[in-house]
């Protein structure tokens, strides 16, 4: 009797033809990174919604296939830095570039192109980066505008891109997006066991989708001062029990976020204890709570406690 289960993910030999690469997704705030990053792998890892500056961290989604491997690195949304925290997450992403084989340089192609696209574009042609033009939200493009397309085609053009247009929120025209990436990437090896769609914990991905709910219910003030912090996860065979902080910097925040008779963290706690039962795909108890930080974007000591990675590059 023989029991050959392995212990650790195994990471296979990849064939001589096979091609892996690591892919930022770049782009302005709610351009739609993160659900094209999403799609891409099938499962959902980074948040998405219409509040801008939704990404705050780098966070690599992996995409596999018989021929190919891409590691997609999300980045937060370029734009000028008002704080601390703004500060980190330009900077995050301009090291980003350097780091990866390809950048998809991401434009919401149902509005002509603008600054913050100019701004990014520059940026682009400054650096080494092989780019690929994704124009997104072909869905919502109106029929009759076609000097929209034609603003993207000629971009693309004076810095000799490719472009590719897709619909990342319907998964219209990704197969060709795909492929696209696939031909630009080199031969390489396995970087990640095959069936990984995240190289993150499950704990951020459930901090981050009991962050999301809050950016879906509360207004715009409230999100952008939120952090949570996982302080527990108990698992058992029935239920897995889960401690959460959601930490605020003033105490109307807290007020916003507690809501009439503890209504609004109701409603809060029960969407992300549903979106979380499916990332653990099995039964969640949630206890959430809220803590006054003030303060906490502008200190560096309280970011990295709270996980946000500080580069010092
Ligand atoms: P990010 O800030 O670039 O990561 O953008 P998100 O992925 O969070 O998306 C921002 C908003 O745009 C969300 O409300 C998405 O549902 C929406 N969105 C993303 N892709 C598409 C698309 O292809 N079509 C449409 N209509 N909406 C999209
Ligand atoms: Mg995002």
């Amino acid at each position: 009797m023989t029991s050959d289960i392995p212990l650790t993910p195994t990471i296979p030999i990849a064939p001589a033809d096979f091609k892996s690469g690591f892919v930022a997704l770049l782009g302005r705030p709610n351009v739609g990174k993160s659900t094209l990053m999403n799609q891409l792998v099938g499962q959902k890892i980074a948040i998405t919604s219409p509040v801008a500056q939704t990404t705050r961290n780098r966070l690599r989604g992996i995409f596999t296939n018989e021929r190919s491997q891409i590691i997609f690195v999300d980045t937060p949304g370029i734009h000028k830095p008002h704080h601390e925290l703004g500060k980190i997450l330009v900077k995050n992403a301009r090291s980003t570039v350097g780091a990866v084989d390809l950048v998809v340089f991401i434009v919401d192609g149902s509005v002509p192109l603008g600054k913050g696209d100019r701004f990014i574009a520059d940026f682009l042609t400054k650096t080494q980066a092989s780019v690929i033009l994704g124009v997104n939200k072909i869905d919502q493009r109106p029929e009759n505008k076609p000097h929209i397309l034609q603003s993207y085609q000629d971009l693309a053009s004076e810095n000799h891109w490719q472009l590719q247009e897709f619909s990342a929120l319907q998964g219209d025209r990704l197969h060709s997006l795909e492929n696209a990436l696939i031909s630009s990437l080199e031969p390489g090896p396995y970087y990640y066991p095959p069936d990984l769609v995240t190289d993150q914990p499950e704990r951020f991905i459930m901090a981050e989708l009991i962050r999301e709910q809050i950016l879906l219910h509360t207004r715009q003030e409230v999100p952008h001062s939120v952090a949570i912090a996982i302080e527990q996860v108990k698992e058992s065979p029935e239920i897995t029990e889960v401690r959460a902080a959601i930490n605020v910097e003033r105490s109307s925040q807290k007020g916003i976020l507690i809501g009439k008779k503890g209504s609004m963290l109701k409603t809060i706690g029960t969407a992300a204890r549903q979106q979380i039962q499916k990332l653990i795909a099995g039964k969640v108890y949630l206890e959430l709570f809220v803590k006054v930080q003030p303060k906490w974007r502008q200190s560096r000591a309280s970011l990295a406690e709270l996980g946000y990675s500080l580069d010092e590059s």
